[in-house]
């Protein structure tokens, strides 16, 4: 248990829903608010990224609740998870809504709060350490960097349904953005790097692949735009992954360390 009250926190009402980050994998990375809604939730919905050794942290006795989502594999429906917490927190219970990463970084927050806002169900959202900013200082690359960028795009790799998306500029953020973060990248990264390499950016231009950042099955590929899709299969590379390009990515060898060491060549 924390310290609650020398760090001023709110309490927990039954019959509301915290929507909270969990960070990308290390517990370490949990909020104060976050281990504070864990030591008090009477349930706790979490997703797939959700580490385990975060939901071991979870009051003895509360429920545990899986919504899992994740890309091409079925899941329950955004509405039918909305409808869950709305029904549990009406039951008195106090609702841990538990995401990977920041619950508003690709992560639906703002519509499950849309939801309970709507159905009148008190709600707080408490922000977490999101893969693109957290999963990057794991791998030694510093998301901004005095005289290589003053400008970074956080941006998804797929829609919904797995499809590149048409909707994302990729010429725009070619130009305008010295580092590109991608989520959700790593199927359609050749398409990514080809529109990308179309737009200009140099196919030499580095590219780290950081996989389960943060854990200790933390991996790092580092490659080019040209080559880093075909490095990433050749590698066996795993979900999930956060994707970096640009010249911040050459400060991982002198930065590394968590990781201590490149991802193994293949053969
Ligand atoms: N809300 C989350 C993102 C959810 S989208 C956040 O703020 O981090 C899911 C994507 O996040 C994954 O496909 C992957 O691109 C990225 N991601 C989440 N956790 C990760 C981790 N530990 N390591 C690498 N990528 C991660």
């Amino acid at each position: 248990m924390i310290d609650s009250a020398r760090l001023q926190l709110p309490e927990f009402m039954p019959g509301s829903v915290w929507l909270v980050g969990a960070g990308p994998g290390d517990p370490g990375l949990l909020s104060a608010l976050a281990l504070h809604a864990l030591d008090h939730a009477d349930t706790v919905v979490y997703d797939a990224l959700v580490d385990r050794r975060i939901l071991a942290l979870a009051r003895l006795g509360a429920g545990l609740d899986y919504a899992g989502k994740r890309g091409g594999r079925p899941s329950p429906s955004q509405p039918d998870i909305s409808a869950r917490l709305i029904a549990l927190a009406r039951d008195g219970k106090r609702v841990l809504r538990l995401k990977g990463g920041d619950p508003c970084v690709f992560g639906r927050g703002g519509e499950e709060a849309l939801a309970l806002a709507e159905a009148r169900v008190p709600f707080r959202i408490v922000p977490g350490i999101t893969a693109g900013i957290g999963g990057l200082v794991y791998a030694g690359i510093p998301v901004t960097h005095r005289d290589v960028n003053s400008a970074v795009t956080f941006v998804t790799g797929h829609d919904s349904n797995g499809e590149l998306l048409g909707a994302v500029d990729w010429a725009a953020i070619a130009r305008g953005s010295p580092v590109i973060v991608i989520y959700m990248g790593l199927r359609n990264l050749d398409g990514i790097a080809a529109q990308l390499i179309a737009a200009g950016r140099a196919p030499s231009e580095p590219v780290a692949i950081i996989s389960k950042a943060t854990t200790p099955e933390q991996r790092v590929l580092v490659s080019s735009l040209a080559e880093a899709a075909l490095e990433a299969r050749a590698s066996g590379i795993e979900a999930p992954t956060i994707i970096v390009v640009g010249d911040a990515v050459r400060f991982h060898p002198a930065l590394d360390w968590f990781g201590g060491g490149p991802w193994p060549a293949p053969g």
